[in-house]
């Protein structure tokens, strides 16, 4: 069995491990590997070998940085079978979602690679007489990643991409479900050239992520996971005095409108329900069907459900995958059990599935589902798509703003005007229209509101790069001693 080891100082540390977790391939159910867990002083050790990197990283050329970002981008590019491959073997996605990981990760990568641009300054010319003012944005030291199951090598690059372009030395804490894809990457950020201890992997639970996040020398924070966990990182990390940005779980909604090309929007449920399996935060959980919308929308997507083939992630056959765990996939089909006794309409159980030990489930549709029901409340994470039911627009707008979580929401119409006063009124950080996973390019930020972001910055694109970066102001003035004066006043311009 694989022994999965964390990476420190630029090679695989080989101690062995007090405390361990197993991997599983989601397709057969076998365990395949063996993690080990950090203990709180491990990770001091880790963040002390980062430390002592950061000093001198932070203070490397732009270029020197940018040229490791572009072999970077190649290595990670010329390894995309074996990401995918990782990928698949032990998160369970299929093989061309895996790649479709792969290439929204290099994205990242590809944005980094323009540092030397992004961390222009400004500068005022005589701003008064004979003073000059400039800014420079500096690293901020060591900076921990905290990242979920779900996507195991894009969201390790949504962070380690820029802190490391920003001059950061990274501690890297990956799911412990799927921590192998975080150990490549390692191995090619050595071989791009970047110095040993500026990206370090730590493997853990929450005994590793809680001493992260008391380590006075973890300057910052960058989690993505569940909404329980997020509100723990963020409020244990600033009590602490760390900058923390923590996005946090989602519920999204997509909202039909009876002038919708109902075909068009029934792909697109299909798609983004039940793509990974709805492993996805930005997936869609609930279609809310407007008025004269709601029946064909049903039908049409109850009509493509036979025709999603569920198996393993390897078979390019297959369109949707396990779910990670036997416990997860338990959770979830307990949803569609739980609606029925709350009343709501059955149209898919998702209970027909390949043989065999693999955590899989079918395809579950929910009809008549209202707010108050478990099905509608809670992130469920897995294939169960529900239908609310509501009569006008401003009854879905009303439904989507009342939600615990704002991360993705999406609007399908031919309605111009009601799409442009739909981005202005839902109260949502990222809006698809007709586009049912508007998750935006590595150029913008990635953020929700309410429940699924902690913190006031963004993850990846410009917020990024001004989460891992101090600005610094520089006041100047090259005087002629002959004109030197004492003068207790504040300082005025002049
Ligand atoms: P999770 O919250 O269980 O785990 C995330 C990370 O936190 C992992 O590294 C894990 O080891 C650690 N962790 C778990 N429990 C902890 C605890 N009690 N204390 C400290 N650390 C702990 O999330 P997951 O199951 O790995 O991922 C799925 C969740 O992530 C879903 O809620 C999904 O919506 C969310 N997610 C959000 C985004 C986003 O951008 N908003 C993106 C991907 C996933």
């Amino acid at each position: 069995m694989k022994k999965i080891s964390h990476w420190v100082g630029g090679r695989s540390l080989t101690t062995a491990a007090s405390r361990t977790a197993p991997v599983y391939d989601p397709a057969t159910g076998e365990q395949t590997g063996e993690v080990a867990l950090a203990t709180a002083s491990e990770v001091a050790d880790v963040v002390k070998v980062a430390a002592d990197a950061a000093r001198s990283w932070g203070r490397s050329s732009l270029s020197s940085r940018s040229g490791m970002l572009f072999r970077l981008r190649e290595l990670v590019h010329a390894r995309a079978d074996d990401f995918a491959a990782l990928v698949t073997s032990e998160h369970g996605k299929v093989r061309a979602d895996a790649e479709g990981e792969l290439a929204r990760a290099l994205e990242c990568v590809e944005f980094a690679c323009g540092i030397p641009h992004l961390l222009k300054g400004a500068h005022s010319s005589e701003v008064s007489g004979g003073v000059d003012v400039h800014t420079i944005l500096q690293p901020v030291g060591v900076v921990a990643g905290i990242t979920p199951f779900n996507f195991p090598i894009m969201v390790p690059l949504w962070m380690t991409a820029n802190a490391l372009a920003c001059g950061n030395a990274v501690v890297l804490k990956p799911s412990e479900k799927d921590p192998s894809p975080s150990l490549l990457l390692a191995e090619l950020v050595r071989e791009a050239g970047f110095p040993d201890g500026v990206f370090n992997v730590v493997h853990g639970d929450a005994e590793a992520v809680d001493a992260l996040l008391v380590h006075p020398d973890v300057a910052a924070v960058s989690f993505v996971g569940s909404t329980p966990v997020a509100k723990h990182v963020y409020e244990t990390g600033t009590s602490h005095g760390k900058r923390v940005q923590a996005l946090g779980g989602a519920k999204n909604h997509m909202v039909v409108l009876p002038d919708a090309d109902i075909n068009v929007a029934a792909d697109a449920a299909i798609s983004a329900g039940y793509g990974a399996a709805g492993e996805r935060c930005m997936a869609i959980s609930v279609v809310v069907a407007v008025g004269s919308a709601a029946d064909p929308v049903v039908d049409a997507i109850a009509e493509r459900i036979p025709k999603v083939v569920v198996g393993p992630g390897g078979d390019p056959t297959s369109m949707m995958g396990p779910l990670i765990t036997a416990q997860h996939r338990d959770r979830v089909r307990s949803y569609v059990g739980a609606a029925a006794r709350d009343g709501a309409t059955v149209v898919a159980d998702g209970e027909d599935v390949p043989a065999g030990d693999g955590f899989f489930m079918g395809c579950a549709l929910v009809d008549d589902v209202t707010p108050g029901m478990s099905v509608y409340d809670d992130e469920i994470f897995g294939p169960v798509l529900s239908v609310v039911r509501v009569g006008t627009y401003e009854e879905a707008v009303e439904l989507v703003n009342a939600n615990q979580y704002g991360n993705g929401v999406a609007l399908f119409t031919r309605d111009g005007g009601i799409a442009r006063r739909f981005e202005r009124e839902v109260e949502v950080g990222m809006v698809g229209i007709n586009v049912p996973i508007p998750v935006p390019v590595a150029w913008y930020s990635f953020g929700g509101w309410k429940g699924s972001l902690f913190g006031d910055a963004q993850m990846y694109g410009p917020e990024g790069v001004r989460f891992y970066t101090r600005p610094k102001v520089i006041t100047s003035r090259w005087p002629d001693p002959a004109t030197s004066v004492v003068d207790l006043g504040f300082p005025r311009t002049r």
